[in-house]
């Protein structure tokens, strides 16, 4: 099946907005088997528009087209749509009814501009837009099936995964040489991308049904796998071959697989120790605390965090004493022991963490350069421990890797010995 994507709009070409419909659909027909043939990006410019259309029309299957189904002035896609099929635009009694229906729900009538998105190319079906209110239009023109869809990002994806993935998949699962597919996401940290890589290049002539993929999203490495196979047990077997090598080889690097996000998994394996957190952090400014209270209900498990981004706060509120920081400076081992130490005293919590570091482009000393953190992990009943790590890249890049590195030591921590409350 050829698919080919038209995404409309001046913010598109000027600079103001990043085309996020493309990559999304682009991962979502994927994962069907489908690699987009081509994406093109058009200003609002009518006869541009209609012209593009026409073009994609005349050599793809399928185009999924976004934006410019709305109210305003500029928005004139079906427009160009209705030119290049050859057809007027009509009001459709039913998109009428449903703009009603939401403007009262909000007590209010639309306005003429409203009523504008009722206007569709004759002989094509309109879909109803559970949030908002421009509708989803399918029409055919020449031999390809056309989806409009309003670009606005939460509306291009409900309607998509609502109706125009699930039309897509019936086309293809109608075909006579369908393909199965299985997939599976495994998310590690700790292992650099060209280890993964040659890590996993001798496992590919063993598992011929396996596609492998990887992808850097920093400070983590996934590893995506795909088998394909005539049936859907073949690729579920196949994929469960290559997982189980994959995992061995992973170990403990391997957090999590498909969603499973790293600040869930940590919470969710201090939840299960029945153990607390605390943190203090100083370069990292409170990124910890910030991935960890991303989550819904980490209050059960991670107490509180200081970010100590002073000699004074390092002692008033996580009493590092202040020669320690006279002997050694605040970027130090002893520094970051005493602030572990002291923010877990503090909170009275199982486990307490801490960051301090360079993070630059200013500052550092010869023995410990911009990108140095020091990391420390206080538990009960071991010795608190640090680490020290170099960091290469921007001050975005260190405070990232810095917070990772000092989460993924409690986590190796619970990982090698889990506590008992
Ligand atoms: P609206 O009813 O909001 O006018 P529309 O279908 O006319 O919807 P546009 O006006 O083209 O869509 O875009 C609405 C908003 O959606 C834009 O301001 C932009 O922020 C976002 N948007 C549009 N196209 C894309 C895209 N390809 N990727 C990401 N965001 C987009
Ligand atoms: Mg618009």
């Amino acid at each position: 099946m050829r698919v080919e994507l038209l995404c409309t709009g001046d913010e598109l070409v000027t600079g103001l907005i990043t085309d996020t419909n493309s990559t999304y659909l682009e991962a979502r027909l994927f994962d069907l088997g489908v690699k987009v043939e081509r994406v093109v990006l058009v200003g609002d410019v009518r006869p541009d528009i209609t012209q593009a259309l026409k073009e994609a029309a005349s050599r793809a299957d399928v185009v999924v087209v976004s934006g410019g189904l709305g109210p305003t002035a500029d928005d004139f896609t079906l427009e160009c749509a209705a030119e290049a099929a050859g057809v007027p635009l009509e009001e459709d009694a039913q998109v009428l009814d449903w703009l009603h229906q939401r403007y009262a729900a909000r007590g209010l009538s639309p306005n003429p501009s409203a009523l504008r998105m009722a206007r569709v190319p004759r002989g094509s079906e309109p879909v109803r837009n559970p949030e908002g209110s421009a509708p989803l239009v399918v029409m055919k023109l020449g031999g390809a099936q056309l989806f409009f869809l309003p670009g606005v990002p939460r509306e291009f994806k409900a309607l998509l995964e609502g109706e125009v993935l699930p039309r897509i998949r019936a086309t293809l699962d109608a075909r006579p040489e369908r393909t199965y597919r299985a997939f599976r996401l495994l998310r590690t940290v700790g292992i650099p991308e060209s280890e993964l890589d040659m890590a996993v290049a001798p496992m590919g002539p063993r598992h011929p049904r396996i596609v492998f993929g990887f992808r850097t999203h920093a400070p983590e490495n996934h590893l995506k796998l795909m088998a394909e196979a005539s049936s859907q047990s073949e690729a579920d077997a196949a994929l469960a071959a290559v997982e189980v090598e994959c995992r061995q080889m992973l170990g403990t690097k391997l957090f999590g697989v498909d969603s499973e996000a790293y600040a869930a998994v940590v919470l969710e394996t201090l939840r299960r120790a029945g153990a607390t957190l605390a943190v203090a952090e100083s370069c990292t400014g409170g990124l910890i605390a910030q991935q960890l209270t991303a989550v819904p209900g980490s209050s059960e498990v991670f107490i509180g965090g200081a970010v100590v981004y002073s000699e004074k706060t390092k002692s008033a509120w996580v009493g590092v004493p202040p020669d320690v920081l006279a002997r050694h400076t605040a970027v130090s081992r002893e520094t970051a022991q005493a602030m572990a130490e002291g923010v877990r005293d503090v909170c009275g919590t199982t486990y307490g963490l801490s960051v301090t570091g360079y993070a630059g482009p200013g500052g550092g000393t010869q023995e410990d350069p911009v990108g140095t953190v020091y990391c420390a992990l206080s538990a009960p009943g071991v010795p608190t421990r640090c680490e020290r790590i170099s960091v290469t890249g921007d001050r975005d890049r260190v405070r990232l890797f810095a917070a990772s590195h000092t989460l993924e030591m409690l986590r190796q921590h619970l990982l090698a010995a889990p506590a008992t409350p």
